[in-house]
């Protein structure tokens, strides 16, 4: 605190992000991060972009409308025009300039009251009135809690960081119960087994679907995410963004990031590879006596009936391998571990066998 600091500054809360430590031969279960790297084309085109006269490319300005990249997102998707799409540095950006353009009204926004912990963030930055709504008691999101006057709904689904999906039918329910919000369904997890509301946009002008390359296409390094949606909500978006940086992708997240949606190939193969894995890790967990909440993620939400979460997660990390607690009010006996591959996610349910035991 300091007293150049403004009045926003000193109320603001951050968001504190999952750790990175810098040791060797971590088994790192904690950010959700992809075990299996990016597409090799994706690489290949990140180094041919560099390899370009030596670097002469990076002199230059990117394209501040990332036109490539939105064109192969669009036809990755199919049925889509570029107008429909917004590039971000990442999908927290997207988000960021999705609270400002879409959910800042005068009735307060609505979300999950176990959700993504960026949302209360950026609403307080904005200056955004905000309401939670609690998840069911099997922390399932109720569609009919939503129907009651809102300045915008937000939410993840799979939703974070219970790993739990929304059917389709009841995305569309919740688009259909409110006519007059934005809705914002954040998928940065639907890549790995749930229904992706993408389909919707064409028939919902106040659906804005939110996508990152961080989770099923492994490039958290690269920071790109995007936003598909009517061309109106595509618009509003590309206002706050030539109001606050127009150029969020650089050269390379350009190229790295078209590469890898056109690599489908990659795309399939990792995050089939992900699901297998989740799906052993929750038997195995389970055969520990866990309760593991049914997921569509690339993660797992579990509790144990009779160890303590946050002690189990010291004494994993004294093994070499961590995951996430959240002190948070109905979670508190939950750990969130990420799908690693099939090694590190056998070392992590050695590690709890051992520790339940003791
Ligand atoms: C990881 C995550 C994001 C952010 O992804 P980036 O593109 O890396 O900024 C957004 N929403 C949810 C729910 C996430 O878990």
């Amino acid at each position: 605190m300091s007293r150049f600091w403004s009045a926003t500054v000193r109320a603001l809360q951050p968001y504190v992000p999952g750790e990175q430590p810098k040791l060797p031969n971590l088994v790192k279960l904690n950010t959700n991060e992809n075990p299996y790297g990016p597409s090799p084309r994706a690489l290949a085109a990140l180094r041919g972009e560099l390899g370009e006269a030596s670097g002469e490319n990076l002199r230059l300005y990117p394209d501040p409308e990332s036109s490539r990249l939105r064109e192969a997102i669009a036809a990755f998707f199919g049925k889509l025009a570029p107008k429909q799409i917004f590039i971000g540095n990442g999908s927290d950006e997207v988000l960021a300039h999705a609270f400002l353009a879409l959910l800042k009204h005068d009735l307060p926004i609505l979300f999950p009251d176990i959700t993504y912990s960026f949302y209360p963030v950026y609403c307080r930055l904005y200056d955004i009135d905000f309401q939670t709504v609690p998840l069911d008691d099997n922390f399932a999101l109720r569609v009919a809690d939503y129907s009651r006057p809102n300045g915008g709904i937000i939410f993840p689904n799979p939703n974070a960081p219970t790993g739990r999906a929304l059917q389709l039918k009841d995305v569309e329910a919740l688009l259909k119960a409110n006519p007059d919000s934005v809705v914002i369904v954040d998928e940065a997890y639907i890549d790995f087994g749930g229904e992706s509301a993408v389909t919707l946009v064409n028939h919902y002008p106040n659906l804005l679907v939110v996508h990152t390359f961080s989770k099923s296409r492994s490039l958290a390094g690269l920071r790109v995410g995007f936003a598909v949606g009517h061309a109106d909500l595509i618009d509003a978006l590309q206002r706050v963004k030539n109001s606050f940086n127009s150029y969020p992708l650089d050269r390379l997240a350009s190229v790295g990031a078209t590469a890898a949606i056109e690599d489908r190939e990659w795309f399939e193969q990792t995050r089939q590879a992900v699901i297998r894995t989740r799906t052993a890790m929750t038997r195995d967990l389970e055969a520990l006596g866990f309760e593991v909440l049914p997921s569509a993620a690339n993660f797992v939400f579990a509790r144990h009936p009779i160890h303590d979460a946050e002690k189990s997660a010291l004494a994993l990390r004294q093994r070499g391998i961590i995951v996430r607690h959240f002190k948070l009010p109905r979670i508190e006996q939950f750990l969130r571990i990420t799908v690693g591959t099939d090694e590190q996610c056998a070392a992590l349910v050695a590690a709890l066998r051992e520790i339940l035991r003791a």
